[in-house]
């Protein structure tokens, strides 16, 4: 499936602002694309179809789990505001044609995260948290801290999204917390790696003779 018909599928299967929605976020992906050096073309094909079943009512999605049983993995079982991302990502698999195993996974888990999330996959979900129509409260630093430091900016943003939905007193994914487990610890690691990253710096501005 090429982007250009992916914008049009999502525009007969969506309302007129969830469709806004998906442009900016498609726009907010390729931004962040490129200036992590990801593949443009994948992260724009992944934003179009992000949220291609978000408009589905619940029997319709319970259905698509039920036909593709094994892709679905029990997602049935899991809290109904994720399903959207794995059906988008059993249609666009099974009835779209979109091969490509990073757009599908960057699609099934823009609303979680993941353990082990490829740099499309972070790409995707800070795209859907920080387009430029969303405005609660921390957005602002997370659009920089995205430009800056991509594995900062998704353990930020994991935890700001679990936070949420613990406020608001609906039960958080498993995998959700997973995904902020293992983005700590890759955070943890790399710091780990690049002892002392000030000392760096400084002897790469040392004058060269
Ligand atoms: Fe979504
Ligand atoms: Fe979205």
């Amino acid at each position: 499936m090429t982007c250009k018909q992916a914008k049009a599928l999502v525009k007969s299967r969506l309302g007129e602002k969830r469709y806004r929605h998906t442009i900016n976020v498609k726009k907010m992906a390729v931004a962040l694309a490129e200036r992590w050096g990801a593949d443009p073309e994948k992260a724009e094909l992944a934003a179009l179809l992000h949220d291609s079943a978000k408009e589905l009512p619940r029997d319709e999605l319970l259905q698509i789990f039920a036909d593709n049983a094994i892709i679905a993995d029990n997602a049935a079982r899991r809290p109904a505001p994720i399903w959207h991302g794995i059906a988008a990502a059993i249609l666009c698999q099974t009835q779209w044609g979109v091969t490509d195993p990073e757009i599908l996974s960057a699609i099934r888990c823009h609303t979680t995260g993941k353990p082990g999330m490829s740099k499309l996959d972070k790409i995707l979900y800070l795209a859907d948290m920080t387009s430029v129509e969303r405005d609660y409260p921390g957005v602002e630093p997370l659009r920089k801290l995205e430009f800056e430091d991509l594995d900062k900016a998704i353990c930020a943003a994991l935890e700001q999204s679990i936070q949420f939905v613990k406020d608001s007193g609906k039960p958080v994914d498993p995998e959700s917390q997973a995904a902020l487990d293992d983005a700590r610890r890759q955070l943890a690691q790399r710091g780990r790696q690049t002892a002392n990253p000030n000392l760096c710096e400084n002897h790469q501005e040392e004058p060269v003779e």
